[in-house]
């Protein structure tokens, strides 16, 4: 089974996503976490992608679509969770091809719904949270940054909602309700 969660930044993809590893066997496939692995490990990549990320821009296609082509390679008997990917039509795209060249397909793309006023606040709040346990603090998670991330969610991402809803594939969950009320709405849809 292979699923994307798809919202804007802070609406609770990567917390999901880990809740569907532990439950699901499941393996999460962020892009965001393979950039930013990228940057600290200070790779070619990592250094070419480090200012377009703390701009809270997107990175180009084609290096996302190649990063997310190397983990498909692995293969995942329990299947993918993309969280923070397809971003982009092109990058939709490409998803499809390369799950249909490895013999498989999308099973469900679940939108987590939320309120845009309060995700800043969630933004900020994780950095907090970060900073007091001692983990680093991702650059782009400051309430100017975070601004532009949402701009390139509502320009370039919310498209695919669309999209998907054409293909009959988009399911939608309250991402406003506790983490464990979102975990039931998403395994409710994919027990469905
Ligand atoms: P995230 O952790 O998903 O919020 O991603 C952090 C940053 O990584 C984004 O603001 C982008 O700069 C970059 N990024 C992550 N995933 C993608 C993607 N699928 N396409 C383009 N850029 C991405």
């Amino acid at each position: 089974m292979n699923v994307i969660l798809i919202g804007p930044p802070g609406a609770g993809k990567g917390t999901q996503a880990q809740k569907l590893v532990a439950s699901r066997g499941m393996v999460q496939l962020s892009t965001g976490d393979m950039l930013r692995a990228a940057k600290t490990s200070g790779t070619e990549l990592g250094n070419r992608v480090a200012e377009v990320m703390d701009k809270g821009e997107l990175v180009t296609d084609e290096i996302v679509i190649g990063l997310i082509e190397e983990q498909l390679e692995q293969g995942s008997a329990g299947g993918f969770i993309f969280d923070g990917f397809p971003r982009t039509l092109a990058q939709a795209d490409a998803l499809g091809d390369l799950l249909a060249r490895h013999g498989t397909g999308l099973h469900a793309v679940i939108e987590l719904v939320v309120d845009d006023a309060a995700l800043v606040d969630r933004i900020v709040k994780r950095a907090e949270d970060a900073q007091a346990a001692g983990h680093p603090v991702r650059r782009d998670d400051t309430p100017e940054v975070f601004e532009d991330r949402l701009r390139a969610y509502y320009k370039q991402t919310a498209p695919l909602l669309g999209y998907y809803y054409a293909k009959e594939q988009l399911s939608q969950v309250d991402g406003m309700a506790s983490v464990d009320a979102v975990e039931r709405q998403i395994v409710a849809i994919l027990d469905a």
